[in-house]
């Protein structure tokens, strides 16, 4: 995988600035309950453009935002960022060696995108997400909930999932 981190300040659990780098062979993340695993895939997700608060277990979309705790006052706004390594120019159009995707919002609801920094729109990060096969309705991402429909659903079902996944339906 070229993604080479993820940044979070603010988002949900992570109050403070954490990066988390995917050094070579990393595959999981693991940790007790409640430690932020899903706030991770959340905030992958949210870079990718997601719009619906209830896909990022909120119900609305300020609820992303740090929301405070006894001793710690709530963020007034959130950032995630996606560093990529484009040194093999995954993302033809960039000539840059490293590429990150950011999406920010404050609690007033102004949401933006950049791309290395310079402002940029939703659906311009969307389409060079889309060059690299990620997207927020793909396979990239599988929710808990979509292995139980997976697992325990008809062979018709099933199929409709196999043709999504394989880009044929
Ligand atoms: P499990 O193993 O049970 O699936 P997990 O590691 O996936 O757990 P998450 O669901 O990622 O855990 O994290 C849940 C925690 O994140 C809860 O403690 C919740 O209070 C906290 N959390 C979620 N949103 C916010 C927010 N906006 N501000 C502060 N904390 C938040
Ligand atoms: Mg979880």
């Amino acid at each position: 995988m070229d993604l080479k981190e993820i940044q979070l300040n603010g988002f949900k659990s992570f109050a403070d600035r954490t990066t988390i780098r995917f050094e070579d062979g990393v595959t999981c993340i693991v940790g007790p309950n409640g430690c932020g695993k899903s706030n991770v895939a959340d905030a992958v997700r949210w870079v990718l453009g997601e719009k619906s608060a209830k896909n990022l277990r909120g119900s609305n979309m300020q609820d992303v935002i740090f929301g405070g705790t006894v001793d710690r006052k709530p963020q007034t706004s959130c950032e995630v960022s996606l560093v990529f390594d484009n040194t093999n120019h995954i993302f033809p159009e960039m000539p840059d060696d490293e590429v990150s995707m950011t999406r920010r919002l404050d609690r007033k609801g102004d949401s933006k995108y950049l791309i290395n920094g310079q402002l940029s729109r939703q659906r311009d990060m969307v389409a060079l997400f889309h060059t690299i096969g990620l997207g927020k309705e793909g396979y990239s991402i599988i929710g808990q909930g979509k292995v139980d429909e997976l697992l325990s659903s008809k062979p018709e079902e099933r199929r409709a999932i196999f043709e999504e996944a394989t880009g044929i339906s």
